[in-house]
């Protein structure tokens, strides 16, 4: 795979005014954005900018003179203006204990409540000896209702 970044860039504008045009060559080394400006040079691509950039100025200055006014064209963006996807859906919260229920303790130290996975379409709640699973003495899950 060839390298086709364009690590040369240079602009150029006319003139200083705000509405100049401005042209831009780009080029992957030094060597090739010279042959470029050369290029845009010899084919007289220049001179066709300032004779465009004259007559749009004049197309400008004779559209305000006659009071025309600039032509609707469709857009994809809404008339609300810009419009952010709406944001996902939160995932459902893992359901947490009962209001106000403290959570028992063991031998093991404090139970944690677990409720059985949205995926599996259980809907147990219990809740769970803090040993790690498969302890020997490791106390049974305390089923709720
Ligand atoms: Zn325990």
């Amino acid at each position: 795979m060839t390298d086709t970044r364009d690590d040369f860039v240079i602009s150029f504008k006319p003139h200083g005014g705000y509405d100049s045009p401005l042209i831009v060559v780009k080029g992957s080394t030094a060597a090739d954005v010279f042959d470029k400006m050369k290029s845009l040079e010899a084919s007289g691509v220049t001179a066709e900018i300032g004779t465009f950039d004259a007559a749009l100025k004049a197309a400008f200055t004779l559209g305000g003179g006659l009071g025309a006014t600039p032509v609707a064209h469709p857009s994809t963006v809404p008339a609300t203006g810009y419009a952010p996807a709406a944001p996902a859906a939160p995932a459902a919260a893992p359901a947490g204990p009962p209001p106000g229920a403290v959570a028992p303790s063991c031998p093991h130290g404090v139970k944690a409540f677990k409720t059985a996975p949205p995926a599996s379409g259980k809907t147990w709640k219990a809740w769970m000896c803090p040993a790690p699973k498969g302890t020997p003495g490791q106390c049974p899950p305390e089923w709720m209702k």
